[in-house]
């Protein structure tokens, strides 16, 4: 697939996610990524129409990367970005609704270093936590093919093995997140119990780790949609007590 904003992409994870020594050189190959012809198109047309309140914004158009500290100790894992929100600001849960409950909630707990996140440069920086996901495009619909997920997979199993030292816990937000996120789990450092752990607001899961290490706590959270967070089925104080039960898991103050 041919991008119009691309010059050197990556048109294979499978290959490339392997070699990325560290966060930084992952994050950078990620956003050179050309693998699902789909969402190449549906991401690069979205960043050209533009939404009509945003029409004298460059959007970013492009793959989006994790955000948060090479040594996190709590992942946070929605399931793509959105069309004008991710995309269009380059950094994930940013720009719409559900970044704006979330930053907020995030920085009420001490987690990030301000309320708001408004895009690449604004100064937020995230304490202990990174905000990841299993698909790096925004998809149509948020509907992310199983070929596009599995394509997708590899970035993220590369990413948990990097931060697999410091990581203890993951908070799942939504079940096409905790659906998503299982294959990936397969691949890494720790085991899937069986029967698999079902999704659900305050879910609890461990993972045992295969290699020695530390287990992995996974915690299930309803999403932070517009449509989650309007209709209080999500409410902050209850997005409050899934992150401060996972800040006590990962031993952070
Ligand atoms: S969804 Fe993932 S694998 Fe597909 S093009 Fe985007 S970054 Fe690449």
């Amino acid at each position: 697939m041919t991008s119009r904003l691309i010059d050197d992409p990556v048109r294979a994870p499978a290959e490339a996610a392997p070699h990325a020594r560290d966060l930084a050189g992952l994050d950078e190959a990620i956003t050179r990524c050309t693998a699902c012809p789909r969402l190449v198109e549906w991401r690069e047309e979205v960043a050209r129409v533009k939404r009509a309140a945003f029409r004298d914004q460059d959007y970013w158009g492009r793959p989006v990367p994790g955000f948060g500290p090479a040594d996190a100790s709590i992942a946070l894992v929605g399931l793509a970005p959105a069309a004008h929100g991710g995309n269009r600001t380059g950094r994930i849960f940013t720009g719409d609704r559900s970044g704006d409950v979330l930053f907020r909630v995030l920085h009420d707990v001490g987690l990030a270093s301000q309320p708001e996140s408004v895009g690449l440069g604004d100064g937020l920086s995230l304490r202990h936590t990174r905000i990841t996901a299993p698909v790096r495009c925004a998809p149509p619909a948020n509907k992310p093919t199983t070929e596009e997920r599995d394509t997708c997979a590899h970035w993220l199993v590369r990413e948990l093995d990097l931060l697999r030292p410091t990581l203890r816990v993951v908070v799942v937000l939504g079940a096409f997140g905790w659906q998503a996120l299982m294959p990936v789990l397969a691949g890494t450092s720790w085991e899937i119990p069986r029967p698999r752990p079902k999704f659900g607001h305050d879910a609890r899961a461990t993972l045992a780790a295969t290699d020695g290490g530390a287990d992995l706590e996974l915690l299930g959270c309803y999403h932070v949609s517009q449509q989650n967070t309007f209709t209080g089925k999500l409410t902050p104080e209850m997005l409050r007590g899934v992150l401060e039960h996972a800040k006590e898991l990962a031993g952070v103050g």
